[in-house]
């Protein structure tokens, strides 16, 4: 299906990164301008040139999500070029190092939840003031089926996750009376990309009873507990966050769209 997203302008956060260029690639293909937020300047300028081949607005924003202030000038500079911000794409994210819990490392714990919880809250709460002032909108926040059911070794991320989708569930909440949407995604195994192969790597490194030493036999592991027997493509990200941000989702909010292939 394809959305009609002309004259609309959506703003991504982890812009630079795979789902997020994916889903900048879809929505500029459907007609709105486009907003990057990312800490990666360099790939973010990249994505940015890319995306003019589609001739609709778009600016950049470096942004660290996990300060506040950071997060609220990128949202007053988008406005100023761009206007009203209609979609709110909160997808940056980090996947923290993998450990058992009897390891896991303090200060990567806190960065995930810095990241993942403390960097969500700030643009949801960004989000929520200039969606509500400009008459209503909807967000999606990027969780992951590790906020469903979390595998082994991950401990942080995992949690972060599970209270991204408890975020989403109380925002849909506070935000409905103001006609924002509020929903979030959840992909399992999307690949390829930087997270797909970071995982199998990581996940062989650890050494538990999961997993085999080999990443390549990771791989194959991992894609063997999927029902449909293959990874997702980014493409089927970016579709499931133009679906959640369009009219046609118009009564769904509050939801978790599990993108997993069974
Ligand atoms: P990615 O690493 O390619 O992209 C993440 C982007 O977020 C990067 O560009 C990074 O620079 C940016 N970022 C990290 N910390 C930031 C910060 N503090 N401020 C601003 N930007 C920051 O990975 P991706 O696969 O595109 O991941 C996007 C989201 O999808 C993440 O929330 C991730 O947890 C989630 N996710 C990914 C998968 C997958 O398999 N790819 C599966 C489930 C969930």
């Amino acid at each position: 299906a394809t959305y009609q997203f002309a004259g609309k302008t959506i703003l991504i956060t982890g812009g630079a990164g795979d789902i997020g260029k994916a889903t900048a690639h879809r929505f500029a293909a459907n007609g709105a301008g486009v907003v990057l937020l990312d800490l990666n300047e360099a790939k973010m300028a990249d994505v940015a040139e890319e995306l003019k081949e589609y001739n609709v607005p778009v600016a950049t924003f470096s942004c660290d999500v996990t300060a506040a202030d950071d997060v609220a000038k990128a949202f007053s500079g988008a406005v100023q070029q761009l206007g009203q911000i209609h979609y709110v794409f909160n997808n940056a994210g980090y996947q923290g190092v993998f450990a058992k819990t009897d390891e896991y490392p303090e200060d990567d714990f806190q960065k995930v939840i810095n990241i993942n919880v403390v960097g969500v809250f700030h643009v949801l709460k960004a989000a929520a003031q200039h969606l509500r002032d400009a008459g209503g909108g909807a967000i999606v926040n990027t969780a992951s089926y590790a906020g469903v059911v979390s595998p082994p070794n991950m401990l942080a991320y995992g949690a972060s996750k599970f209270a991204v989708i408890g975020m989403t569930q109380t925002a849909a909440k506070d935000l409905a009376p103001y006609g924002i949407r509020v929903n979030s995604l959840s992909p399992a195994l999307i690949g390829p990309g930087f997270m797909w192969t970071r995982q199998t790597e990581l996940q062989a490194a650890v050494g538990s009873q999961y997993f085999d030493a080999n990443p390549k036999v990771v791989e194959q592991q991992m894609i063997d507990s999927v029902p449909m027997r293959r990874l997702g493509s980014l493409e089927e990200v970016a579709n499931g966050v133009a679906f959640l941000m369009s009219e046609e989702a118009s009564y769904i909010t509050g939801f978790n769209l599990e993108i997993t292939g069974g």
